[in-house]
């Protein structure tokens, strides 16, 4: 105990000494991350600016924030409706207060991004889900922020690129969240029969509700690599047709061997791949062979 008081004592009569005591050991944070995947350990600078793990090529969770940084042209971004505000139909315990202290962790309106941008030039209506915020949940702003970008679209002639990230519906807002599915579908129908593509990249995790609509409307159907994608949990499905799943049941790479998805693009490369599907679908490609 005589130790510590004469550490003390130091310390007040040090003003400038750092807080920490240099005796113990001082790791800065976020300097070393662990692959959820292979459950390597890696040094932060190891993963880069695109987060891939060098060991075994998963592509960890990211922000809404640094996909933009990312994926489109620098400064192209024009946010579209962030004045959807969130409800409360069921008047779920402390759901509100859950809504504001997620909006100042992530800057983020709500679970997706939704706007215009440039890739490489080429223009699209983009929408980007967070799994940072709730999950990535699809509560009913969610889902009208995913409509209007599918009506945008529709209006001004656009593509439709939309990541997604989620947990599936949001249980705060019960039935409410169940009801976008239908509403997104309808509008994605009506961005179809327009002859507007749309692309969908399927990220870590993509699940529930928003895997058994959106998500799996895409014309064309891109996953990250390692990516979690499913439907219902695993150990649920387990129990109810009792019987073990194999161990890559719902990655990214049984669901391209089973047809479910059209083709996995790691991260590095996503930007060069939306670029080409893109013009490819707005017959830019063909005109520059006239
Ligand atoms: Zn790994």
């Amino acid at each position: 105990m005589a130790l510590f008081k004469k550490k003390k004592d130091y310390i007040r009569i040090n003003p400038n000494r750092p807080t920490t005591p240099t005796n113990e050991p001082s790791v800065p944070d976020n300097m070393w991350a662990k692959c959820p995947s292979c459950k390597h350990t890696l040094y932060t600078k190891e993963i880069g600016a695109e987060k891939v793990c060098p060991n075994c090529g998963y592509n960890f969770r990211i922000t809404a924030w640094e996909r933009i940084s990312l994926t489109i042209d620098e400064r192209s971004f024009e946010e579209w409706d962030t004045d959807v505000e969130t409800e409360d139909p069921l008047d779920f315990p402390k759901y509100k207060e859950k809504i504001e202290q997620m909006r100042e962790k992530t800057q983020l309106h709500e679970a997706v991004l939704t706007g215009k941008a440039t890739v490489l030039g080429e223009s699209i209506a983009l929408g980007i889900m967070d799994s940072h915020f709730i999950m990535g949940s699809m509560g009913t702003v969610v889902g009208e922020k995913i409509t209007r970008l599918f009506e945008k679209a529709t209006e001004q002639g656009l593509p439709v690129v939309l990541f997604t990230a989620s947990g599936g519906a949001r249980m705060q807002e019960g039935i409410f969240s169940l009801m976008q599915m239908a509403k997104i579908s309808a509008a994605v129908k009506r961005h179809s029969n327009q002859g507007l593509f749309y692309l969908t990249v399927l990220t870590d995790p993509t699940t529930g509700g928003v895997t058994a609509s959106f998500a799996m409307e895409g014309d064309i159907i891109l996953a990250e690599p390692q990516a979690l994608i499913g439907f219902a949990g695993r150990r649920v499905i387990e129990q109810t047709i009792k019987q073990e799943l194999p161990d890559d049941f719902q990655k990214a790479e049984f669901l391209l061997e089973h047809g479910f998805v059209d083709q996995i693009v790691p991260r590095t490369e996503l930007r060069e791949r939306i670029y080409d599907l893109v013009r490819m679908h707005t017959m830019k490609g063909w005109q520059n062979h006239e």
